[in-house]
């Protein structure tokens, strides 16, 4: 195999980040078969080393003779300046920030920028050769982890080659939820026609986290053709690693709800809630300025907010059935959504075919579900009305 290698040669290990400074470029192992380019980026937030460490785990094994790679995987660091710190970032949150016009004003350097404007531009300057070259939708995964022990997990926007791959891993795949944060980086580039997982891996100081995160990187080499699945080591035992910390879990869960904060709304998450901890409609979930926050639904909350950071106190999802993907795919490919200006109230954006306009601001439940069905997990106020929107497919 072809093989062009930077950081990779090093032994991987915790070590290597403190010892010298993380490169962007973590190694890029190249096949001999034309195949996929997958992309793997680890600490997009700083203090999540262990996506940079799967990462680097992988390429390290991939170096060895008679992997049969087809394609090529490139491993990336996110956040450098704040990876050196130790830090989730230094001025901004470098996994938001990520429309068209941001990306197209940051290229340019300006006086006033912050460490992640030029953190932004440098990864924007890699992948656009990559995306340049590539005949085939990069392929991203996108590594994290979380600040206390929880369950593995992915994130996609819901279109149909996403999902392909998040179903493929044996963890649970959230859905609806990436719409919902508008400017993450994987967001961005899956509007540009590619496609990938993001994963949160479990807890930052967790070894388990690196090794599941490890897992997610080879299952997904197979399931995009780039390996096959006999030149993995030990394919079975990745896959039960994830297996085993997902079990009690349902395979896919759509966000239908979203806990908004203020600043200064004092909001307060009551304790012992986690990711899919289910949940009775009423049930006392948190507290604010405004007194008692209780669910608005039976089902799943989902990121507790605990500490710190964003505006998003909590969300609540369901439980998504195996026929409701089935479902969902058989209506998509047969373009169900034209008949979405039909519904009273519901029409088209005249600039934009995966935006809808609907004139009222209470959607009928049906109008809802059949909206996410197809996609439309994304809402927000649009005087007088809401707009509906979704990736592109
Ligand atoms: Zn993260």
């Amino acid at each position: 195999m072809g093989l062009i290698t930077t950081e990779s040669m090093r032994a991987p290990g915790p070590q290597s980040t403190t010892t010298r400074p993380v490169e962007r470029i973590l190694g890029v192992v190249e096949g001999r078969r034309p195949g996929k380019t997958v992309i793997a980026f680890g600490g997009l937030h700083g203090n999540e080393p262990a996506g940079l460490e799967a990462v680097r785990s992988v390429l390290a094994q991939l170096q060895r003779p008679g992997t049969d790679l087809a394609g090529k995987l490139v491993g990336v660091a996110g956040n450098l300046q704040a990876i050196a710190a130790d830090q989730r970032f230094l001025a901004r949150d470098l996994n938001r920030g990520w429309t068209a016009e941001s990306c197209r004003r940051i290229v340019t350097p300006h006086a006033d920028e912050c460490p992640e404007d030029r953190e932004q531009r440098e990864l924007l300057e890699l992948i656009r050769p990559l995306e340049a070259e590539s005949r085939d939708p990069l392929v991203i995964l996108d590594l994290h982890s979380t600040s206390g022990p929880a369950a593995p997990f992915s994130i996609i926007p819901d279109v149909a080659r996403n999902r392909q791959l998040a179903l493929s891993l044996p963890i649970p795949t959230l859905l609806g939820l990436e719409e919902i944060l508008e400017g993450a980086m994987f967001g961005y580039l899956c509007s540009r026609g590619h496609m990938g997982v993001g994963v949160e891996g479990g807890q930052h100081s967790d070894p388990e986290t690196a090794a599941r995160l490890e897992a997610v990187v080879w299952l997904s080499m197979v399931a995009t053709g780039n390996l096959p699945a006999d030149r993995v080591p030990d394919l079975p035992g990745q896959r039960e690693r994830l297996r085993r910390a997902a079990s009690t879990l349902p395979p896919a869960v759509r966000i239908v709800h979203r806990h908004e904060i203020d600043d200064d709304d004092d909001f307060q998450m009551e304790p012992g809630f986690d990711n899919f901890t289910p949940v009775r409609r009423g049930q006392l979930l948190a507290r604010d300025r405004h007194g008692p926050v209780r669910a608005a639904l039976d089902g799943l909350v989902m990121l507790p907010r605990y500490q710190g950071q964003g505006n998003d106190g909590f969300f609540l999802g369901t439980k998504v059935t195996r026929r409701w993907l089935m479902l969902s795919a058989t209506a998509r490919r047969s373009r169900m959504e034209r008949l979405l200006a039909l519904w009273p109230g519901l029409h088209w954006d005249a600039s934009d075919p995966n935006t809808l306009r609907y004139g009222g601001t209470e959607p009928p439940s049906a109008m809802l579900r059949t909206l996410r069905l197809l996609g439309y997990h994304g809402v927000r106020a649009k005087p007088p009305g809401l707009e509906f929107f979704r990736r592109p497919p």
